[in-house]
């Protein structure tokens, strides 16, 4: 097997190891806030964290990052839980920050005691105000020097409800002046009136995202607590908290934040409030619509669980931001579908082919290999009749020898069945062809052995019985977007670039054999793409989505 090289994140491992961190303290965790649904960014911490995991044998906590009750459901709790183990991860625990409120008031009361936490009262703008910029120190609060038994019992009545939503916050007391802007006294809990999914209403204080997440850390002895780039300014903070409830005795292992860069994929956009308002908004039909960036969108969509695990290796990760190519999402299911997904005829835009010399009445059924790259996968029948379909695109009456389809006068196989020859065309009063008449070669039945099946015609047709065809609803997609960074301009909004074609719904004739489908199965069309049965699948309506087409430019 070929060995890889390590990724960075794995060469700190590596070092701390080296370094005499024992083997068995080694633990991670995969911390979703569950605000929304898990998308292909996520599946890079996913793959990341879990892939660390294996690779260590370490365990890995799926943590979910619930201190803001406004934007929280059990719904989103539910869908991230789904999609964790659809990609074939197995967490150790599923713990939540919540579970940690009643242990970080604890801490909270014990840094206020010790002079390093405080209530300001002030309005925002006055806060914002007096923090400085980057390159200008901040001024210290005209609250910060208020006595210890005065902030206990500020901080109580915060609790207690007595104040309203906004009035009054606890800060760290830091430094104001500190180069890192947020060591000048960060907020560690605001008051928010709202119910918390887990908890309810037993709180009115929520702790902030920096004050909960080292010390769940802590809490939990993650060894390596991985996150993206935009906390790498924040890792002073998180160094901070830990420092104050760090205590060698009791829990040993002192919690690293490491960073690496987000996944950003071309042609869409990945924040969690932006895919939220194109669900909200109905651009798109939920949030496992087949266009969405999501777990469950791609899922949806015809996306197998270790095609994601393949993009998320192959694409690796990264020190500094960057855009991966969505094309190479679609290679990998193309590469996994490849292999794996039964091949069958369904002709998108049908037109009418007519054996004149098939008898009337005559049907017949073919044998079809239902994927030559899998030699398990066995064989079907198809039935063959006089009339048939095929697509549109693959007849012209007059063509060029590049044209290796069937137009008048030449010959095509159909494919599993028999050489054909195009004779002539029925049209309409427009002079639209509505049928093409053709006389096939009754000895070229393929597999018949005969020297008539094994000539060699350039161009293989695929095609469905009429009378045998079932119809089917076909969704085809095409990029959300027509941008390749819809929400990197400044002057624009995301929305602005949105693909009005991303959607074109036809109904296509499928060969019987796909009336057993079930949701989520996955087909090649042989010669077209990959496709995979909706969930919106019922006894009158086939559905099928377009996973992605065979070719590498996009249909458009
Ligand atoms: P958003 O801004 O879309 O809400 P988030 O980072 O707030 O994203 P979380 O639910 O907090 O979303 O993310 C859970 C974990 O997944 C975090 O460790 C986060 O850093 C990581 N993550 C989120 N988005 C990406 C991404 N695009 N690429 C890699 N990791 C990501
Ligand atoms: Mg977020
Ligand atoms: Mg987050």
């Amino acid at each position: 097997e070929e060995k890889k090289s390590l990724n960075f994140i794995e060469q700190i491992i590596e070092d701390d190891l080296a370094n005499g961190l024992p083997k068995e303290k080694l633990r991670f965790r995969f911390p979703p806030e569950p605000n929304g649904y898990l998308h292909i960014g996520h599946a890079a911490s996913i793959c990341l964290n879990f892939g660390l995991g294996l690779r260590y044998n370490a365990p890995v906590n799926l943590r979910f990052d619930d201190t803001n009750p406004a934007k929280e459901e059990q719904e989103y709790v539910d869908a991230i839980k789904y999609d964790v183990q659809w990609l074939g991860f197995k967490w150790d625990k599923i713990l939540f920050s919540s579970d940690y409120f009643q242990q970080l008031y604890n801490w909270t009361i014990e840094l206020i005691k010790e002079g390093k936490a405080y209530v300001d009262n002030q309005s925002s703008e006055e806060m914002a105000k007096q923090k400085g910029t980057p390159t200008q120190p901040g001024i210290n609060s005209p609250n910060r020097n208020r006595s210890v038994e005065e902030n206990l019992e500020l901080f109580l009545k915060m609790k207690n409800g007595e104040f309203e939503e906004g009035s009054h916050v606890l800060r760290a007391k830091i430094d104001m002046e500190h180069v890192n802007m947020h060591m000048r006294d960060p907020i560690m809990y605001r008051i928010l009136k709202r119910a918390h999914h887990r908890t309810g209403n037993n709180w009115c204080i929520y702790p902030m995202y920096d004050w909960t997440h080292g010390e769940s850390d802590y809490l939990e002895q993650i060894s390596h607590s991985i996150c993206t780039l935009e906390f790498k300014s924040h890792r002073d903070l998180y160094d901070w908290y830990v420092d104050q409830v760090f205590n060698e005795t009791k829990l040993a292992l002192r919690p690293k934040q490491r960073e690496f860069a987000r996944r950003n994929l071309s042609y869409t956009v990945m924040s969690k409030r932006k895919l939220l308002q194109l669900v909200e908004e109905n651009i798109v039909n939920g949030w496992d619509d087949p266009r969405m960036p999501t777990i469950s969108g791609l899922r949806r969509r015809g996306y197998t669980p270790s095609s994601i695990r393949t993009f998320s290796d192959t694409a690796g990760i990264s020190k500094r931001d960057n855009v991966t190519d969505v094309a190479l999402l679609e290679h990998c299911i193309k590469d996994d579908l490849n292999k794996t997904a039964p091949r069958v005829m369904a002709v998108l835009n049908p037109i009418k082919l007519v054996i004149t010399n098939y008898p009337e009445g005559k049907e017949e059924w073919l044998t079809a290999e239902n994927n030559q790259e899998d030699e398990n996968a066995g064989y079907r029948e198809v039935p063959f009749s006089r009339e048939l379909f095929i697509e549109k695109e693959d007849f012209k009456e007059e063509a060029n020898k590049k044209f290796f389809r069937l137009t008048l006068g030449k010959e095509v196989r159909l494919k599993n069945a028999y050489i054909i020859k195009g004779e002539s065309v029925v049209k309409d009063a427009n002079g639209e062809i509505t049928e093409i008449h053709c006389t096939y070669d009754e000895d070229s039945r393929s597999g018949s052995g005969t020297e008539a099946s094994k000539r060699k015609v350039k161009g293989t047709l695929h095609w469905v019985s009429i009378k045998h065809a079932v119809k089917a609803e076909v969704r085809l997609y095409d990029r959300l977007f027509t941008d390749e960074a819809p929400d990197g301009h400044k002057d624009k909004d995301f929305k602005e670039f949105l693909n009005p074609n991303s959607l074109k719904i036809i109904t296509a004739y499928v060969e019987p054999s796909l009336k057993t489908a079930k949701i989520l199965d996955r087909f090649q069309f042989q010669r077209l793409g990959y496709f995979c049965v909706d969930k919106e699948t019922n006894e009158s309506n086939l559905v099928f989505n377009r996973t992605v087409p065979l070719r590498d430019s996009w249909a458009k």
